[in-house]
């Protein structure tokens, strides 16, 4: 299939299906939201009246039902240049202790509102760098979790940690696998000496790939890797090594972002030279490129750049209708609730969206006032719940089935939803998406423009759009 590696001579030379994905991706390309909720973050709010939530948190039986746990470790030592999160870069001692004596504060109030006896079916450490924490934090944080919320050590769980390979050891993978873990998403990006280094993020081949042997001689059930690209330097020819590397050490799934620069947003990314950016054209096709070879090498595009293992878990479930989507991308659907613990961490809890303060001086001193460091909600109404159903089911299913969504909400789907389906017209000539025996269907030529098709079915875009801000990345 691969025509193009090795000249430009040959990148004239596409394959017939690659220059038609650059082609639609050149139609489709915009900004819009992920998302990983609806409605998205920006439509959180400061006004939120949190004794509503506590009110209602106290009315709740919650029978023991399953949560999900979020943990939000903001710390790194070194700044990647193209970074969007929220953290914290700091070599400063005892930053961790303290920030970890502040989260038992919280993780007691919130097991006390929550609910301490429900078993945690999943729990993801994100950051930042959870693997800041030496190994000492690293069992004591686990340890504080375990005794204020119920963590389960056997049946079936999702626990998983992102893993800065630069940071850890082989047997600080064998630490993780004794206190719980059992999934590990390791921060790959790119295996080129040059990108790592214009982006200041130096790991090589072979620290990555011991990483990955320690990971599968510990018996972890799911290795994950991210990549990003558009970042400096990379062209099709690098970009060819660094997934013949990764298929070399075939993770179990693979997220493949695309990076958006927006300096003006944040600060990190003024040190990454424009001019050595891939010119969009040659972005286009380094997003074909990483999509047919991974596919060529036996991957299954489940959507918004994930690709998994068809014997993996996220595969099966697709077509199961268990797969759901959160802040942490993909999942199983194992929890309704998932309770967000940390600086800046997001819960959707019943019909509640719940964000933490930003910042740590902010965090800090909420805990220190015996608050809980709530800074914005939303109360999700009955329209966002059916959008948020059309929407998810289209993301994660890859198909709607219109007449149970009709019986759940008692709508005319077509009526309803004329506007959108309008505006979905070029979608269905372009045969990204069909209506089939009742079923809205996304076909394969679609899957890579998920978030368009969702965008009609947004109730809020349009807002966003006007306020002018930069708040979403690009969609293709
Ligand atoms: S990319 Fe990850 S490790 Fe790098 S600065 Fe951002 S949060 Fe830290």
């Amino acid at each position: 299939m691969n025509q193009i590696i090795g000249s430009s001579e040959q990148t004239r030379r596409l394959p017939r299906e690659w220059e038609a994905g650059m082609s639609m991706a050149r139609k489709y390309a915009t900004s819009g939201p992920r998302y990983t909720s609806y409605p998205t973050a920006p439509q959180f709010s400061e006004d939120f009246d949190l004794t509503r939530y506590r009110n209602w948190q106290g009315r709740r039986e919650h029978h023991g039902d399953p949560l999900s746990l979020y943990v939000h470790l903001p710390f790194c030592h070194d700044i990647c240049y193209y970074c969007g999160c929220n953290k914290v870069v700091t070599r400063k001692e005892g930053v961790a202790a303290r920030y970890l004596a502040q989260l038992s504060k919280e993780l007691e109030m919130q097991s006390q509102i929550v609910g301490k006896d429900r078993p945690v079916t999943q729990m993801h450490w994100g950051g930042g760098t959870p693997t800041y924490l030496n190994d000492g934090e690293i069992t004591e944080l686990m340890h504080s979790l375990a005794s204020r919320f119920r963590l389960l050590d056997k049946g079936y769980r999702e626990y998983s940690i992102e893993i800065d390979p630069r940071t850890v050891s082989s047997a600080t993978i064998a630490l993780l696998k004794g206190v719980g873990f059992n999934r590990i998403s390791l921060g790959v990006q790119d295996f080129d000496e040059r990108v790592q280094k214009a982006v200041n993020r130096i790991q090589p081949y072979t620290q990555v790939a011991e990483l990955v042997e320690a990971t599968r001689a510990h018996g972890f059930r799911s290795l994950s890797f991210d990549l990003i690209y558009g970042l400096p330097y990379q062209d099709h020819v690098s970009m060819a090594e660094t997934l013949r590397k990764v298929i070399s050490l075939r993770p179990d799934r693979i997220a493949c972002y695309n990076y958006a620069h927006l300096p003006e947003r944040f600060l990190p990314q003024r040190s990454i030279d424009r001019h050595t950016l891939p010119e969009p054209e040659e972005k286009l096709l380094l997003a074909q490129m990483i999509s047919a070879t991974l596919q060529d090498a036996g991957y299954r595009y489940i959507g918004m750049d994930h690709y998994v293992l068809p014997d993996d878990e996220l595969a099966k479930a697709q077509g199961e209708s268990r797969l759901q989507r959160n802040f942490q991308g993909y999942s199983l659907q194992l929890a309704d609730d998932l309770l967000g613990l940390g600086v800046s961490s997001i819960s959707q809890i019943g019909d509640f969206y719940l964000q933490n303060a930003r910042d740590l001086p902010a965090y800090y001193q909420m805990l220190e006032d015996g608050q809980l460091p709530i800074t914005k909600g939303y109360r999700i109404n009955n329209e966002d719940k059916l959008r948020r159903r059309v929407i998810m089911s289209l993301i994660c299913d890859l198909s709607l089935d219109i007449a149970e969504v009709e019986r759940e909400f008692g709508i005319d789907f077509r009526v309803h939803f004329h506007d959108a389906l309008e505006e979905l017209n070029p979608a269905f000539e372009d045969r990204l998406m069909e209506f089939d025996a009742g079923m809205l269907r996304v076909t394969a030529a679609g899957r890579p423009f998920l978030r368009n098709l969702c965008m009609p079915f947004d109730e809020y875009l349009e807002h966003h759009s006007r306020s002018g801000k930069a708040q979403f990345s690009a969609t293709v």
